[in-house]
């Protein structure tokens, strides 16, 4: 294995999905719902794969998931997007990977938040470039200008930004992002806009896509994904649009990492992308009933519960418990506890940023966050 690739041997969702299921852990770990999405959108699926479209579609996409993503993009965030302008991808993590690559290499600088998503370290050292990172620190996980602007320096050429935000579950305020739009310009730097959690935003957060900001759509290239909008993170349908230069570049190399993605769930996310708004917010209000359920649970297990707006995710501090380590714990838990959680620290560069933290998932159906609570009180 090259050098640069060697931190990156094992992903930590693998193992500790792994382990869960060893242990028979309740998985907290792993970003994934336990309920399918939309039945239309499943039967249209099935429909497709029926009806015969299983050979390679076109590169970019079908014109009808580009339009259907332009469509979506003017109807929930005001934004004016040519389909022409829109690539579909295999996940959000190809268009993240094949920007990064296509934008950034040696002696570049990509900054990202931090904790960051575990692919986008990966990604950055694959590129060759070096990751500056800005902290977003508990409880709080507020943005400041003060770290903003010092991971800012002349070789600033990417901004991978994620809001709402994996694994904190912080939302980013306009003004939060109103920073990173003025640190942009003024480095000149492109912004990659990580949204999939778009629609899984919280009663009193709302989601302000970077690109609606003035300035900001000629240099941010927005991604996102059907797998969480839609519970079908199993399908690995993503997109990316932006100014038709840098999606132009993204394609030049999305090309050549996987050529063309998924035919037969391009159509079914097309008519998804088209069902009514109450499709959309449902699913957020079912997270937050489920964000109340797991936050009470751990708060009365003796976890110190931090903000959450929105995604899939809840942190919690395992000082009150008395502990300090998260992460042994979370290599514990599944077996002394049965449930599974992801220690905070393995997204962080610096080894002070999250020591006592542990990200729980709680898009589960009820029965599961259930059994899940009653475990941790059990533990005590
Ligand atoms: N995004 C999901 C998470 O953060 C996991 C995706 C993966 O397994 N790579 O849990």
């Amino acid at each position: 294995l090259v050098e640069r690739m060697r931190p990156f041997t094992t992903t930590v969702f693998a193992e500790m999905s792994a382990l869960a299921l060893r242990t028979g852990a309740v998985n907290l770990g792993q970003g994934f719902p336990d309920t399918d999405g939309p039945a239309s959108l499943l039967s249209d699926a099935a429909a497709a794969l029926r009806s015969g479209r299983n050979q390679y579609p076109p590169g970019p996409g079908i014109p009808e998931l580009r339009e259907a993503v332009a469509e979506h993009q003017a109807r929930f965030w005001g934004l004016d997007v040519s389909p022409a302008d829109v690539l579909v991808t295999t996940g959000a993590t190809e268009a993240i990977a094949a920007a990064v690559l296509a934008l950034t290499g040696p002696g570049d600088e990509v900054v990202v938040l931090e904790p960051y998503y575990d692919s986008y370290a990966a990604t950055i050292a694959l590129s060759g470039a070096t990751r500056r990172t800005v902290p977003l620190r508990a409880p709080d996980f507020e943005l400041t200008e003060e770290a903003l602007r010092a991971a800012f320096t002349d070789r600033t050429r990417l901004v991978l930004l994620n809001s709402p935000h994996n694994p904190t579950g912080r939302v980013l305020s306009r003004a939060e992002l109103e920073l990173v739009a003025r640190l942009a310009v003024q480095h000149d730097a492109v912004v990659l806009s990580d949204e999939v959690y778009e629609h899984l935003v919280l009663s009193g957060a709302r989601h302000v896509p970077l690109a609606s900001l003035p300035g900001m759509a000629e240099r941010t290239l927005v991604v996102s994904s059907a797998g969480k909008t839609f519970s079908v993170t199993g399908w690995k349908v993503g997109w990316v649009h932006g100014p038709a230069e840098l999606v132009g570049a993204v394609r030049a190399v999305k090309q050549f990492l996987t050529y063309v993605s998924g035919a037969p769930f391009q159509p079914a996310v097309a008519a998804a992308l088209r069902l009514p708004e109450e499709v959309f917010t449902g699913f957020a209000a079912q997270l937050e009933a489920k964000r109340d359920l797991l936050s009470e649970g751990l708060a009365a297990a003796g976890f110190a519960v931090n903000r959450c707006e929105g995604t899939y995710f809840v942190t919690a501090d395992v000082r009150p418990l008395g502990l300090t380590d998260a992460s042994a714990l979370a290599w514990r838990m599944p077996e002394e506890v049965g449930v599974a959680a992801i220690p905070v620290q393995v997204f962080c560069d610096d080894p002070s940023a999250a020591p006592s933290l542990l990200r729980f998932a709680f898009c589960k159906r009820d029965d599961v966050l259930h059994a899940a609570v009653e475990r941790l009180a059990a533990a005590g």
